[in-house]
């Protein structure tokens, strides 16, 4: 039977048995991948991710007992750390995992770590040149709403700069929020399946801002398919 793999432009056709695990499938489309014109584009078992009728797949299943049927669609994208642009699925700070912290705000930090009302968003600069390199640094994004998969990508003018260089700030750390309503609406993947993330607090003292911990080895950190992250005025 044949399986059609779709990522926006890219599309691919593999030829599979029902009794093939994902695993087997996905080794299958790895192929098809780097006999294509993207062989430049790295996939491995572990950095793909396949979606069939809205549902991640586990890689121990087989197409029969997920119900594949022939001439199916399954979308794929990779998941990458942090992100590479134009991936469909990113790591970040999951505000359910471990609530805020309030971080007091101080007058004699750095230029590349400045916070203002509403969105802060964290990250650490990429950028061998910059004063900054290697360091957390903050985006002040201000009030609106940041799509952590549309707007983190190069084409968009909301992507997040490091302040102190303007390179894009792909690997998001986390959030942080200053006198504002704030709202995460989502979608993350956990073990194998989507779950709904619905958040919602506010911060209203002065000189402090509601912050997010990554946590040890990014222990409060989730992987999301969808995130929109909102701030409007108290
Ligand atoms: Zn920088």
């Amino acid at each position: 039977m044949i399986i059609k793999f779709i990522n926006g432009i890219k599309k691919f056709k593999v030829e599979v048995n029902p009794s093939d695990t994902i695993k087997k499938v996905k080794e299958n489309l790895i192929l098809k991948i780097k006999n294509s014109k993207y062989s430049n584009e790295y996939y491995s078992i572990n950095s793909i991710l396949l979606i069939y009728n809205g549902s991640p797949l586990s890689d121990n299943d087989t197409v029969e007992e997920l119900g594949i049927k022939d001439r199916g669609v399954i979308q794929f994208s990779k998941m990458y750390r942090g992100g590479e642009v134009g991936s469909a699925v990113k790591m970040m700070t999951d505000p359910e995992k471990k609530g805020p912290v309030k971080w007091k705000t101080t007058y004699d930090g750095p230029d590349y770590l400045i916070v203002k009302k509403g969105i802060n968003l964290f990250g650490f600069c990429q950028n061998k040149n910059c004063i900054a390199y290697k360091k957390e640094v903050c985006h002040p994004f201000g009030l609106g709403t940041f799509d952590l998969i549309q707007d983190l990508s190069s084409k968009s003018d909301k992507c997040p700069k490091c302040p102190a260089c303007e390179y894009l700030l792909l690997e998001l750390e986390t959030c942080g929020f200053m006198k504002c309503k704030y709202h995460y609406e989502g979608m993350k993947i956990e073990k194998g399946q989507f779950k709904k993330l619905d958040y919602s607090n506010s911060i209203s003292e002065e000189h402090t801002i509601d912050y997010f911990e990554a946590g040890k080895n990014d222990e409060n950190k989730s992987l999301f398919y969808e995130l929109k992250i909102e701030a409007s005025d108290l």
